[in-house]
């Protein structure tokens, strides 16, 4: 196909990003019947799980469940696909639980609701600059393979984990920790295999979950903490430190395959084009000289190699949007839920320090705290939600609230809200948070 001149596509609705932000959103608002598509950059959807990551915060800190409706059943089709244990209770965690999955499996029943919901899927498709009217998004510009698009749409949901598109459409943001600004590390994602995990457990196993895994009939582990505090010294002599508790972590959804958590990258900035690129390289040859570390070192790894490098580098944090609310650290600590809450987050404050990369956890009082609506609405854009880890929150509660079940959450959130100002023919920045709330208990979303 030749190379054409701006293309011109209408819909009601367009989501820019396919990761745990978006892909709800899309679902809910096509569901309804809203003109829905959903832009991505990348050759598949799920975003940073595919980076080899299980999906925290299902289930709040007392293990009770907060997540239903479609992120529930994205979960749902995954385990009866063969491609997740559900949510599954850790021993010695900082977390109740976690549901370990196969990320190939989740894309694919991802990919399967959009289009049971009628939504355009536009991968290979890079969101370049937003349309903007004052306080408008008219459109947004995306480049494929076939030239220029310019999407066009009454409400748009920005779910580009950095908000790309809010800040670029004039809505301020701030960067990383609030006072100095400073980012929490990225990781890149690696696979070995075939693993002996009773071997690996047994030498350097601290935290952990089991589970039946799929086509098999004994438990077997799926989630670990690994503690390598012996090695500290040679750790660091290919970039790698662990901190006090020397500890990475890793998941396991098939026999002998292990995803490890644990090439981090400090010190740079994932939005910066540069130092992400910098960032990149770094790991993956950390990586290499880690893999051959755990050959050498570590029981159960002898037999092992590096199956798979994440595609791309994790990014934890980079923009936060400035919304008309901002949850502070306490609204979260303390466990507060408004009454515009439109989803509830159990996952515990987790920092990966920006200096050293070092993990502190903090638990939430009462198990969960309430994510309010207003904090999905940037200031200076009417039509414009955000969704995802780029929502207006102070530096711990993103600590918290950064993790894929809710990020799933917020999205069915944008997607509802989408829904219902369309409905009633007015912007989603004028929408009571409270009666999203309404509609998302009704349906089985947020659960209290
Ligand atoms: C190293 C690491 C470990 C983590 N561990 C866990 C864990 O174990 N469990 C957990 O639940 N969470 C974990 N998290 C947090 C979680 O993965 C993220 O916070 C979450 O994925 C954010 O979801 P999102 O949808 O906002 O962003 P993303 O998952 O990053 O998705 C954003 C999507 O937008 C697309 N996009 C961006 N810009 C454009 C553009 N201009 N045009 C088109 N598409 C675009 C991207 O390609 C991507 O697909 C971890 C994060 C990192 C980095």
């Amino acid at each position: 196909m030749s190379v054409q001149s701006l293309q011109v596509k209408n819909y009601d609705v367009v989501v820019v990003g396919a990761g745990p932000g978006g892909l709800t959103a899309a679902i809910v608002a096509g569901k309804a019947g809203l003109k829905t598509a959903i832009v991505e950059r990348n050759a598949f959807v799920a975003g940073t799980i595919n980076t080899g990551l299980c999906v925290h915060g299902f289930e709040d800190g007392n293990g009770r469940r907060v997540i239903g409706g479609k992120s529930w059943e994205l979960i749902s089709r995954c385990v009866a696909a063969g491609g997740s244990v559900g949510p599954t209770r850790l021993i010695g965690s900082h977390m109740y639980s976690t549901t370990p999955v196969d990320m190939a499996i989740l894309q694919t029943c991802a990919v399967d609701m959009l289009e049971e919901a009628g939504v355009d899927l536009w991968l290979h498709t890079l969101m370049t600059e937003p349309v903007v009217d004052h306080d408008r998004l008219l459109a947004v510009r995306a480049w494929g393979n076939s030239g220029e698009f310019e999407f066009r749409a009454r409400t748009f949901i920005d779910a580009t984990g950095h908000a790309d598109l809010a800040y670029r459409a004039g809505v301020p943001t701030r960067d990383g920790r609030v006072g100095d600004g400073a980012m929490q590390p990225m990781s890149l994602g690696l696979t070995m295999a075939p693993v002996d995990l009773d071997r690996m457990m047994a030498a350097i196993g601290a935290g952990y979950g089991k589970a039946r895994k799929p086509h098999t009939d004994k438990e077997d582990f799926v989630w670990f903490t690994l503690v390598f505090k012996h090695w500290e010294k040679e750790l660091e002599e290919i970039g790698l430190r662990f901190g006090k508790a020397g500890a990475c972590w890793g998941n396991s959804i098939y026999p002998g395959i292990v995803n490890l958590n644990a090439v981090k990258v400090i010190g740079k900035d994932g939005a910066d084009t540069v130092q992400l690129s910098q960032a990149e390289v770094q790991a993956r040859r950390t990586a290499v000289l880690f893999t051959r570390f755990l050959r050498e070192r570590i029981p159960g790894f002898e037999d092992a190699h590096m199956v798979r490098v994440a595609p791309f580098i994790g990014i934890r944090e980079t923009r936060h949007i400035e919304g008309l609310y901002e949850i502070s650290s306490d609204d979260a600590v303390q466990g507060r839920i408004p009454e515009d809450s439109i989803a509830l987050c159990g996952y515990p404050v987790d920092i990966h320090d920006p200096k050293d990369g070092v993990a502190e956890f903090q638990q939430i009082a009462n198990g969960r705290f309430g994510i309010p609506y207003r904090t999905l609405v940037p200031k200076n854009i009417r039509n414009l939600l955000v969704s995802g880890r780029g929502i207006s929150a102070s530096d711990v509660a993103f600590g918290s609230l950064r993790v894929m079940g809710q990020c799933l959450a917020f999205g069915e959130a944008c997607g509802t809200a989408t829904v219902l100002a369309q409905h009633e023919d007015v912007d989603v920045s004028e929408l009571d948070g409270r009666r999203v709330r309404e509609i998302l208990e009704r349906e089985g979303a947020m659960i209290m």
